[in-house]
């Protein structure tokens, strides 16, 4: 998978500049941390005149754009570096080394010359090592320090050196001291305590500092430098060429794929051997840290709780085709989208004539899709789906768009599209989130690389998640429509993956079955359903009493009965062959007893019942799939009269009752 990356990145390289580069470079900040709100403190140093300065303070709550808007690319590391940033999460730096060490470290330019200038008239020199008699190895880096009387703060240079006569660490006591009494200052002007703050940056005369674009080249040259000053010799895992190569991959955000070979393991201390194979040279080093940026901002999506990143990756070929790559990532992200939610797929169609130009070569490309989440600490990955071509993307939407169809003839209504997004509710919630996350990442894996998936799992699944309905986990209270929507779905979906060839096992309806239901005395639009379910003989039978369970329920839902207590016949742990004799029973005791007995129920119960009694002796469905194709019935019935306005849904009736 790297080398998505890689390409990607080579394809972006090309004439970027190092000051523009270094955006790629910034870490990524916390925004909150114990429950507090972080936030930037900009330190504005403002000239009066000549002699006198005004300090100026605002602030900012951390965003996810903050690291790169101030360019926080962290401190140097390493206790004896000189620090040299103007942003930093240290205001002890700021109001001392930063300026006095960037002078000696920028070549020369006008920033250099603008610092000098300002260290001239900013700071004060607490004077030699051995006039103050300090003992600190690293005492020159503490010897300049801000004179705060220049920017009006009551704190002379004569009293700073008056308070660290009897200290030890004389000159890191000082910085201390004028550290505190700015921290005091901004105190005063935010009223953000200490524990708000996660970055301090300096601006001059309004003008921040860290986007001058010396500034930019020279941080720069000292991060790419810094990683490739210590690196050794060897072969560059990605351009194949012998050159310095690192396997320091702490700037990058996507760990994880220098290890895809040996799966997501996270724990990778000790295995310097094992990087020394996958080390980059300076160039695709870069061009690695280019492909995520853009990946972040172009490729990636979210479904149902996660992130998904879209790798796209050039097979066979080397090159781009047709369009530049930026056009490929709007092109496959709003497929993806277009799959995962119905308001994708709407505006995916309106765009087919501008895209018509990329289904064409789209499989140049494979597609490997990354379920991830990211906490700062961590960068967790749930599944990976890979090489997947595009083409496919589009066999899943057409079928998508049939079912819908079906949907649309054989029920009515326009809401039956299976986006993933939906189709995650068919299955059931679960105890753990953790158990629903598998199962829906290998069903979307299934999906996607079109494995097979076992049709007594999903049942079970299924009947799961209805049961969660009907009696309200996760839910104020029963709701009907979301009951029988949810089953009718389910059914679609069994349709959906069966046009895909994707259902292993279960029984279907044989050609015979078809002329069979086409002679039936039911009406039209049940035949129709039938026939595009395929359903066979022993679930037309229970479908059919499951109608008849959806006329008794009307009828208790207008007696005042709202969670249609006929339900409660209905064992959803599972009904055996035995079980299913004693509702045929009950369902017929109580359509007389609510007064749903006509010659048209009638019909459809002698039919149910003889269908059942042929089949009994040989019957081929498990008690799971009884209870999901009793339920069908009732969903078909019940979902037809509300929405044919026959029966009130509750929620409309709630609403009204407001
Ligand atoms: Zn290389």
């Amino acid at each position: 998978m790297i080398e998505s990356f890689f390409q990607i990145g080579r394809e972006l390289k090309e004439g970027i500049k190092e000051e523009d580069f270094v955006k790629y470079l910034t870490l990524d900040i916390e925004k909150e941390i114990k429950n507090k709100k972080q936030h930037v403190v900009i330190l504005d140093v403002e000239a009066e005149d000549n002699e006198k300065f005004k300090l100026n303070i605002d602030f900012e709550e951390i965003s996810d754009e903050t690291s790169k808007k101030y360019l926080w690319v962290g401190n140097p590391p390493g206790a004896n570096s000189p620090q040299d940033r103007f942003t930093t999460n240290n205001l002890e730096y700021l109001v001392s080394q930063t300026i006095p060490n960037l002078i000696k470290l920028l070549p020369e330019c006008d920033l250099k010359n603008k610092l000098q200038n300002l260290k001239e008239k900013l700071y004060f020199d607490l004077g030699t090592k051995e006039e103050i008699i300090s003992t600190e190895g690293q005492y020159e880096r503490y010897r300049y320090i801000w004179d705060l009387t220049k920017i009006r703060i009551d704190l002379s240079p004569a009293k700073v050196k008056e308070q660290i006569k009897e200290e030890t660490n004389k000159g890191k006591k000082a910085v201390k001291i004028v550290a505190n009494k700015i921290e005091e200052f901004i105190k005063e002007k935010t009223k953000l305590k200490k524990e708000e703050i996660g970055l301090f940056t300096i601006s001059f005369n309004n003008e921040p500092l860290c986007d001058n674009e010396e500034y930019k080249r020279y941080i720069y040259k000292k991060l790419i430098k810094e990683i490739f000053e210590k690196a050794e010799n060897g072969k560059c895992h990605l351009c194949g060429e012998e050159k310095k190569v690192t396997w320091d991959t702490t700037k990058f955000w996507f760990k994880f794929y220098m290890t895809d070979k040996i799966g997501f393991s996270s724990n990778l201390q000790g295995e310097k051997a094992f990087f020394k194979n996958y080390s980059l040279c300076e160039d695709c080093y870069k061009s690695i840290l280019l492909a995520e940026a853009f990946i972040r901002n172009n490729l990636s999506s979210y479904l149902s709780n996660y992130s998904v990143y879209i790798l796209p990756s050039l097979y066979l070929q080397y090159t781009l085709p047709v369009k530049k790559i930026e056009d490929w990532a709007k092109y496959f992200k709003d497929k993806f989208w277009a799959i995962a939610t119905i308001e994708g797929w709407y505006s995916f169609q309106q765009k087919l004539e501008e895209y018509k130009g990329y289904q064409l070569t789209q499989d140049s490309f494979i597609l490997n899709f990354l379920f991830a989440e990211k906490s700062q600490s961590a960068f967790k990955i749930y599944q990976l789906i890979q090489d997947v071509p595009p083409s496919r993307l589009d066999k899943i939407l057409e079928t998508a768009a049939d079912v819908q169809e079906l949907g649309k003839n054989s029920i009515g209504e326009n809401t039956w599209y299976l986006s993933l997004g939906k189709i995650y509710y068919l299955f059931s919630i679960g105890k753990t989130k953790n158990k629903k996350t598998k199962f829906i990442l290998s069903f979307y894996n299934s999906l996607f690389s079109f494995i097979p998936i076992d049709y007594q799992v999903l049942i079970k699944e299924f009947v799961k998640r209805i049961w969660e309905i009907r009696f309200s986990v996760g839910a104020k209270e029963y709701n009907d429509i979301d009951f029988s929507n949810t089953i009718l779905l389910q059914n679609f979906l069994l349709c959906y993956l069966r046009k895909l060839s994707l259902l292993k096992g279960g029984e279907i309806m044989n050609d015979n079955n078809e002329e069979f239901v086409n002679v039936l005395e039911i009406r039209d639009d049940v035949k129709n359903f039938l026939k595009e379910a395929k359903y066979s003989e022993d679930m037309i039978s229970l479908f059919l009493l499951g109608q008849l369970i959806g006329e008794v329920g009307k009828k208790q839902y207008d007696k005042g009965d709202k969670k249609k207590s006929i339900l409660n016949k209905i064992n959803f742990q599972g009904m055996d062959v035995n079980k299913l004799i004693r509702l045929f029973n009950d369902v017929y005791e109580k359509m007389k007893q609510y007064k749903v007995l006509s010659a048209e129920t009638e019909k459809i119960y002698g039919i149910s019942k003889e269908l059942f009694d042929k089949n009994k002796i040989n019957w081929k469905l498990t008690p799971q799939e009884n209870v999901f194709y009793i339920l069908s019935g009732y969903s078909f019935t019940t979902y037809k009269a509300i929405i044919s306005g026959k029966q009130k849904n509750i929620e409309e009736k709630e609403v009204e009752n407001e």
